[in-house]
């Protein structure tokens, strides 16, 4: 659960040189004041370095660089997006706000987008399939990229959750047209608040670019208060400060992902004697940002039961079956776009993906994890499968 057990001496490094510098906290202009002091900036390079991408552009929130994304395809009323219905609110928030219809499909063992469902769910209106990476298990990019390609949809990722996973050894967040990152205070790397767009296409990420300024082009021919533009747009600009923690948590990001990886190892190889216990199912040649360890029980009161013996051990699961309502698209009658979308039928659609969610049990996994916390889980379980057997 990462970055911000990480926050520390670096970070603070990072935002000293800003001080030192001139104090600039705008990502541009004031040449004669920044010595050549571009966090921001610097941030999004590095992070296109790291990723194997081509263009980054740092945003807001995560949620702004769905926004983002979605203004830079063109997507608007009257298209359909097509998304997961195991997500953060997030996700069918920025559809929404693009004045697109959300449709939410099922998922399938591996808790994310199933294929086959997506392609049955594909309309002449629909323009792009946003597939999220949940709680940092790859989605299955390799069926989802094909039947994009073939029905000629943009594909984004929602990479909250994936930042520094990789499918086939390639990145989490390059394999579609645009990949989006959160760095909320929950997330992989963290920078407070903030985001990220990674692009494969240059006019797609300048489009963002300008977009995300209020349509400036940062036309190096003319000072700011005359620049060229050629559509209107919106703020979504990261500041300097974020863009200084953003560095530095950059660097953390290896290791923040390697010991999660090593965390949940550990616990998986001391359950994996318990019965009745079966792990969430991942596409072929995955590595996981291991953010959650996640497995399927019989039913769901089982379900429940291993979350109340796990809280009397101190240990909070997360997400399933604990914060639920948050992250499954059938609970979210808050929304009218997203009811009426589904003609007031979204818990038939989402049967499948319901019996799936409600046998799940999700532990949070740390960068930082005590030697017995293992021990503490396996002790629990082991309870809570043994009482409902009896
Ligand atoms: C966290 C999250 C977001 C939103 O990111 P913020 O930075 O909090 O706005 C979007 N999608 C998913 C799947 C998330 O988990």
């Amino acid at each position: 659960m990462p970055g911000y057990e990480l926050i520390g001496e670096s970070e603070l490094e990072e935002i000293k040189l800003i001080f030192s510098n001139g104090g600039i906290l705008f990502r541009q202009g004031f040449e004669n004041l920044r010595n050549n002091c571009y966090k921001v900036k610097d941030f999004e390079n590095q992070f296109t370095q790291k990723l194997d991408s081509k263009h980054s552009l740092a945003v807001t929130s995560g949620t702004a660089a769905l926004r983002v994304a979605l203004a830079a395809l063109n997507i608007g009323p009257g298209d359909e997006v097509i998304t997961s219905s195991f997500t953060f609110v997030a996700t069918v928030e920025a559809i929404i706000e693009s004045g697109a219809i959300p449709k939410c499909v099922n998922i399938d063992e591996t808790l994310n987008i199933d294929p086959q469902d997506l392609r049955n769910n594909i309309s002449s209106n629909t323009k792009a399939v946003i597939a999220i990476h949940m709680l940092g298990t790859p989605a299955r990019l390799n069926e989802i990229n094909a039947i994009c390609k073939s029905k000629n949809l943009f594909l984004i990722e929602d990479t909250a959750w994936g930042c520094g996973g990789k499918l086939d050894n390639k990145y989490l967040g390059t394999w579609g047209d645009i990949g989006t990152f959160s760095f909320d205070f929950a997330k992989t790397i963290t920078t407070g608040e903030g985001g990220m767009i990674t692009f494969k296409n240059k006019k797609l990420f300048e489009k963002a670019k300008a977009w995300h300024d209020h349509g400036h082009e940062n036309n190096p021919d003319f000072p700011r208060w005359e620049d060229t533009r050629s559509g209107s747009g919106f703020n979504y600009r990261m500041n300097e400060l974020q863009g200084a923690i953003g560095i530095a948590q950059l660097g953390k990001l290896d290791y923040i992902v390697e010991s999660q990886r090593k965390n949940k190892d550990k616990i998986i190889k001391k359950i994996s004697q318990i019965e009745g216990i079966n792990l969430r199912q991942t596409p072929p040649n995955s590595y996981e940002t291991a953010d959650a360890l996640i497995f399927f029980v019989k039913d769901s009161n089982l379900a429940k039961k291993c979350r109340e013996e796990l809280l009397l051990k101190g240990i909070g699961t997360k997400i399933l079956p604990e914060a639920y309502t948050w992250h499954f698209a059938s609970t979210w009658t808050h929304m009218p776009e997203l009811m009426n979308a589904h003609k007031g039928q979204i818990q038939e659609r989402l049967k499948q993906s319901q019996e799936i969610l409600q046998k799940c049990v999700s532990i949070p996994i740390n960068v930082k994890m005590p030697d017995d916390i293992p021990n503490k889980i396996n002790d629990a379980l082991e309870f809570a499968i043994m009482d409902s057997t009896i």
